[in-house]
């Protein structure tokens, strides 16, 4: 009999299963792909990875007005798939040798709640636990209705690419699908991106989506808004893709990054009393405990915020609370993020709008300008930054960037909102010159006030 059995080897699974151990708890973990996870396997690391390497060109462009000659450049996908899998490999082994110097017995094979205690992995092994976790991620939305569905990729089978596709169109305008697009655009591809909204990134900061939409536009990467597709056809060079307005275009692969969806499959949820959500989700409480009470669920399969960080936290609190002793519940509001495109766009807090909902008093400082390394690169992609202020209470209540290193700077925006930020308090800080973020240290006048 296990004290806990943890179904995922990914970013919350991992972490609580280490913890659990630590805190004395005999642990089993089953897993039935490859341990890390999405962050690791097809995701966050591989993804990061690429977008470093679709940097490069436009280093190369920019090394000009600084007196080099560089070239001609030479891109080879095979070595960068060959290292990035390595690189990846090198990770996967870390996380299991983690594991095992923590005392978790690994399963490898795919589980399958038999009761409120039985776990089944495969066909080989029956485990008895206390308590259960479930921390089965999220996987790629799937849109059979769409005919020639089976033609197109999805973000999973993006990584598997053997070579740079010449024509892409990317469905989706949200997280995974603009990172790509812009991977895609600055390795060579020719990218439209096609999404039935009027505006990408929803839920964005409204200025923000604006300015990036220009700097992609800018970058090469046709943006087609309000559209959707209609069908997928093997034509004689490739793919056939028909538009809902009736155009037809031909593209190499049609890589469709329409959201993800709680991993619940073949578990037997239903089996054992709990019922899903009407995202597909597993509800939990506080403490990520459902409505069976021995068993939890943490990250992407609780659907509540999908990243790799919340996974962690989440699977670490509740190792904490169920077998440290500690009652531990995880903040879920002021989430610092970043969206890898090029330019990166990094947030924390809330966007203007949703701003305006709880501060009628608000004021908006923004700046819009070309940063210094582009004085002498002539390059076209400037920098933004907002600040969203509560006039009242004086606190920052949001923050927004888009330009370089933007993730970077919502992480440190994200210390200084957690600690209660004011603009004051900005204001008193000294800047750092020269640099990009000291720009948040020295937006002195209001660029518009609410006074709802
Ligand atoms: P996962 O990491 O998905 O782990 C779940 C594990 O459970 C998987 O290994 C799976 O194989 C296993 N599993 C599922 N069902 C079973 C079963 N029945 N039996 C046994 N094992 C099972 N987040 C960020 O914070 N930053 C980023 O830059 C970022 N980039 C991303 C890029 C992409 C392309 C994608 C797809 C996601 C990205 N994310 C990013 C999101 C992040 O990867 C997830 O939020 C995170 O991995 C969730 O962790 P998890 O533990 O909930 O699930
Ligand atoms: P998102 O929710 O970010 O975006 C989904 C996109 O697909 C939206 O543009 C949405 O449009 C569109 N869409 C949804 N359903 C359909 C449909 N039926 N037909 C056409 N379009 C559709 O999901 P992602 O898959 O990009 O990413 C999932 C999550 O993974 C993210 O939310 C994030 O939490 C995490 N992630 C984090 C990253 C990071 O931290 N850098 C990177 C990658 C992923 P609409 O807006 O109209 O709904």
């Amino acid at each position: 009999m296990y004290d806990l059995i943890v179904i995922g080897g990914g970013s919350g699974g991992v972490r609580a299963a280490r913890i659990a151990s630590q805190h004395g708890a005999k642990v089993a973990l089953v897993e039935e792909y490859r341990m890390g996870g999405t962050c690791v396997i097809r995701g966050c690391v591989p993804k990061k990875l690429m977008v470093y390497a679709s940097r490069f060109p436009i280093e190369f462009e920019e090394a000009h007005g600084f007196g080099w000659t560089v070239g001609p450049a030479k891109f080879d996908w095979a070595t960068l798939k060959r290292n990035r899998d390595r690189e990846v490999a090198r990770l996967e082994s870390i996380y299991r040798t983690s594991l095992e110097k923590a005392g978790v017995e690994i399963y490898e094979g795919s589980a399958r709640l038999v009761d409120q205690t039985t776990v089944a992995v495969g066909d080989d092994h029956m485990l008895e636990g206390r308590i259960i976790l479930i921390a089965t991620g999220a996987q790629p939305t799937q849109e059979n209705q769409l005919p020639g569905h089976e033609l197109c990729i999805d973000s999973n089978q993006f990584f598997l690419l053997e070579s740079l596709p010449k024509r892409v169109i990317v469905q989706g305008a949200g997280y995974i699908a603009l990172e790509l697009a812009c991977i895609l655009r600055n390795l060579g591809s020719q990218v439209d991106v096609v999404y039935r909204g009027s505006r990408v990134l929803r839920g964005f900061d409204a200025e923000v989506q604006e300015h990036l939409e220009n700097e992609l536009q800018q970058a090469g990467i046709s943006l087609r808004a309000n559209q959707k597709l209609a069908g997928v056809k093997r034509g004689p060079d490739g793919l056939d893709v028909t538009f809902d307005t009736g155009e037809v275009m031909e593209v190499d692969v049609v890589l469709k990054a329409i959201g993800r969806r709680p991993r619940t499959e073949g578990l037997n949820l239903e089996g054992v009393g709990i019922s899903l959500d009407s995202q597909g989700a597993i509800p939990v409480d506080v403490f990520s405990r459902s409505v069976v009470p021995n068993i939890y669920a943490v990250g992407d399969v609780t659907n509540r915020v999908n990243l790799t960080p919340m996974a962690i936290r989440e699977g670490h609190a509740f190792s904490d609370t169920v077998f440290g002793g500690k009652n531990v519940s995880v903040d879920h509001r002021l989430v610092p993020t970043a969206v890898f495109t090029t330019p990166e766009l990094g947030t924390v807090g809330l966007s203007e709008d949703e701003a305006l909902k709880q501060f009628p008093k608000l004021d908006v400082y923004t700046s819009h300008f070309k940063p210094m390394k582009a004085t002498l690169s002539g390059h076209h992609s400037k920098m933004f930054m907002k600040l969203v202020v509560d006039r009242q209470s004086d606190r920052v209540v949001g923050f927004h960037a888009l330009g370089p290193d933007s993730g970077e700077m919502a992480q440190l925006m994200g210390v200084a909102l957690k600690l209660g930020a004011t603009k004051a308090s900005l204001d008193a800080t000294l800047a750092v010159h020269p640099t990009a973020a000291e720009e948040i240290v020295t937006m002195r006048h209001p660029t518009r006030q609410h006074n709802a």
